[in-house]
């Protein structure tokens, strides 16, 4: 196959050899969560392959059934549509799980993630034909209700049926829940689980950017992922990363934006600005390992995020103190861009082009 490209931040540039008679490939491409999500997998057995990525599929529809703020019958919609409800929203252990995950995230992000910017998001109308610059006042309106502490989350047993959990949401007045920065790296960590489970060894998820590589592709050490370069079109990388077994997740603000008045407003938002985030940075590409251990997808994608928001110093801190995220960070300063790899990545990343290699101190650290 060639180069296969994918309608987000990153792509696959493996060229896999099928020419091994006993390796069978199987792919699916679809449309959810907003976005082009694309499944192959390598094995011996055709159909099983297929009936993987049929229940990994179904699995990110039935996520998407619960967290997508574009369904009105959605969890989140349903808690968005009544934020003060008496005692809270029962809810899924989905998204309780998830909820849970985004406030330890807003915690340790110190609020740069912050699942609570639904109200920002819509009034920015990221996401939809309506995008618009709103009024100063309209934002300072919204900020007060913008913040993930005021969150509560319970669980109890249920009275009834003491076997039985309970999980409830309550959100408050004003705020509203958007996990458009989460929920593609949660879906990711699910249907990389069940992948797993129904026996696959060799697979590539592809979310809209957010991949899980598990394994190995067959006859090759490693998936070769492409980073796309945020000053060039949708096929263009400046970088491939070789992993296995990793979740990669690029954030930028190149994704999603829209101009007015020739000024370029982004569509991840500083929930402390309640605008879109001034930052030195051009992209983030945050790595994790993934297994059945260590599902890390969520984390990534909420990470991407908000090392986006930090600004490449801040980030750096961050990466600092936590070792177990590696990262790659473009930064614009003067017209200039550089780029920052953790040390973690740097015998796996190779450059494709020698203005980046030269942004890097001029030394190629591929293998
Ligand atoms: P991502 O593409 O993963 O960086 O997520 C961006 C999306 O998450 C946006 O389209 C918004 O829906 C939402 N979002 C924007 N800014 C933030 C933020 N600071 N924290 C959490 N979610 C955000
Ligand atoms: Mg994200």
């Amino acid at each position: 196959m060639a180069a296969c490209v994918v309608a987000a931040a990153a792509l696959t540039v493996s060229h896999v050899s099928l020419s091994a008679r006993e390796t069978m490939k199987a792919e699916r491409e679809t449309f959810m969560l907003g976005t082009l999500i694309n499944i192959s997998a390598y094995g011996s057995d055709k159909s099983s392959l297929d009936a993987a990525i049929s229940a990994a599929m179904e699995e990110i529809s039935r996520l998407e059934q619960l967290f997508s703020v574009g369904i009105a019958s959605s969890e989140i919609s349903r808690i968005n549509a009544a934020p003060t409800l008496e005692g809270g929203h029962t809810v899924s252990p989905e998204t309780y799980e998830l909820l849970a995950q985004s406030l330890r995230e807003a915690e340790e992000t110190e609020g740069a993630f912050d699942p609570t910017v639904g109200a920002l998001v819509g009034l920015w109308g990221i996401g939809t034909d309506h995008t618009r610059v709103p009024d100063d006042f309209e934002i300072a309106e919204l900020l007060p209700d913008i913040g993930y502490r005021k969150v509560a989350l319970l669980q109890a047993l249920d009275e009834e049926d003491p076997s039985q959990t309970i999980y409830r949401v309550s959100l408050g007045k004003g705020r509203q829940l958007d996990l458009g920065a989460i929920a593609k790296g949660y879906a990711a960590d699910r249907a990389a689980r069940i992948m797993r489970a129904s026996g696959v060894k060799s697979a590539l998820l592809n979310l809209g950017g957010d991949l899980v590589a598990i394994g190995e592709p067959p006859k090759r050490r490693g998936w070769r992922l492409a980073l796309r370069d945020p000053y060039g079109g949708r096929g263009d990388y400046f970088a491939v990363i070789t992993v296995s077994d990793s979740v990669v997740v690029t954030s930028g603000a190149y994704e999603r934006f829209f101009e007015q008045d020739g000024v370029r407003y982004h569509h991840i938002l500083n929930p402390a600005t309640g605008r879109p985030a001034v930052t030195d940075l051009v992209s983030v590409s945050v790595v994790m390992e993934q297994n059945e251990a260590r599902e890390n997808g969520a984390r990534c994608d909420a990470l991407s995020t908000a090392l986006f928001v930090m600004g490449s110093e801040k980030a750096r801190a961050f990466l600092d103190k936590h070792k177990e995220v590696q990262a790659i960070l473009i930064s614009e300063k003067d017209g200039e861009h550089s780029v920052y790899v953790t040390d973690g990545l740097k015998n796996i990343v190779t450059y494709s082009d020698n203005a980046f290699l030269q942004a890097n101190g001029g030394k190629n650290n591929a293998r």
